[in-house]
């Protein structure tokens, strides 16, 4: 029999779908427990819920929707999984360890359609959005090699900012966070969420309304449009001034910060008249954004891009802070290792297209 990820359940539609089989809603909430907090994989663990309702559950859904392909894990204590999913695809989640806490990166589509001119993940054109199910389902699986190691840790940030683009999966986004922050779940704060998209405007202004109560980061990566179009080709359909004018929309709406994602890419971006230049860009706004400087990490397909010299970032950073703009440097995550985002795939790949 067919079943449906139990992951792809938000707390409400679970609670209704057992209330339509009699079930009441005290048992919605054990099963949540039972899900969230003691990570079961097996709906005949779940003690003290009522036989006939894990009869129901198990009849209709399954718990794990992915198998661990591979792990890399790097000295600094990061850790990148491959996972396989069902239909046999790939995905990439990353957990790293920071001085706050803990963070997982998910994946939220196979493959990506923006095509950013660096990045690996883009080469892979998207096959597929993943479901909601499958997006907290990679948050599980790090949690429960935490689990594994029995130190008692939990995962207590999280960025979508892995392969795909979250807002081109609007929907599934959504109910993604609404169950990673579920109270009686992995209740993960909404302050700690960050998700990252590449600039589609229309959806600032959907996520501004929707008030999700999660931060948002914007993939900037230049301070002009010709420049940005080069590095990044949605910029064609969505200019910058399209672009501020939705970020200005969630800075008024929300009162919340934005991060302005920018990475920096050797004698492309990186100069000192392109730092002046975004001060100037970014011109009022500035005690409302965030500049996060990413040094980039080369990957093999893309050797038209190096890495800019660490002085150079020192100098990217220093203008742009005495232009007063409040900016910070990406600290980097498990260098020795597959770092790139979306390198560990995209190898995979290429290995098992070599093998068929
Ligand atoms: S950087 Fe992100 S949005 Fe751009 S191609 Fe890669 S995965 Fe897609």
């Amino acid at each position: 029999m067919i079943t449906t990820s139990v992951h792809d359940m938000t707390f409400e539609g679970l609670t209704e779908w057992l209330a339509e089989r009699g079930h009441k809603k005290s048992r919605a909430t054990l099963v949540w427990e039972w899900l969230y907090r003691e990570r079961t994989t097996d709906f005949v663990a779940m003690e003290g819920v009522h036989p006939e309702c894990v009869k129901a559950l198990a009849e209709h859904f399954h718990i794990e929707s992915m198998s661990e392909h591979s792990r890399q894990e790097s000295k600094d204590g990061t850790v990148k999984f491959l996972f396989r999913l069902k239909d046999g695809n790939l995905i990439e989640t990353v957990l790293m360890r920071h001085k706050f806490g803990l963070s997982v990166c998910v994946t939220t589509q196979v493959g990506c359609n923006i095509g950013c001119s660096f990045c690996a993940s883009g080469l892979l054109r998207k096959s597929r959005d993943l479901s909601s199910g499958e997006i907290v389902e990679q948050v599980m699986k790090a949690q429960r090699f935490l689990d594994g190691r029995g130190l008692g840790e939990a995962v207590s940030h999280l960025v979508v900012m892995g392969i795909g683009e979250p807002f081109d999966n609007y929907d599934n986004l959504v109910k993604f966070l609404d169950v990673i922050k579920h109270q009686k779940g992995l209740a993960i704060a909404g302050r700690h969420i960050t998700v990252s998209t590449s600039g589609l405007a229309d959806k600032i202004y959907t996520f501004t309304d929707d008030d999700l109560k999660v931060n948002l980061a914007i993939s900037l990566h230049a301070p002009n449009d010709e420049l940005r179009t080069r590095i990044m080709k949605i910029n064609k359909a969505i200019p910058i001034e399209k672009l501020f004018k939705a970020m200005d929309y969630y800075l008024e709406k929300t009162r919340r910060r934005v991060t302005l994602e920018y990475i920096l890419l050797k004698d492309v971006n990186d100069q000192r008249e392109h730092a002046l230049e975004l001060a100037e860009l970014i011109g009022e706004r500035r005690s409302l954004v965030n500049v996060n400087l990413i040094p980039y990490n080369p990957v093999d397909e893309h050797s038209q891009y190096q890495r800019t010299e660490r002085h150079v970032v020192s100098e990217f950073f220093d203008v742009l802070k005495k232009q007063g703009v409040s900016v910070s440097v990406r600290l980097e995550h498990g260098t020795d290792i597959d770092a790139a985002c979306g390198q560990l795939r995209s190898k995979q790949i290429k290995k098992e297209a070599v093998a068929n």
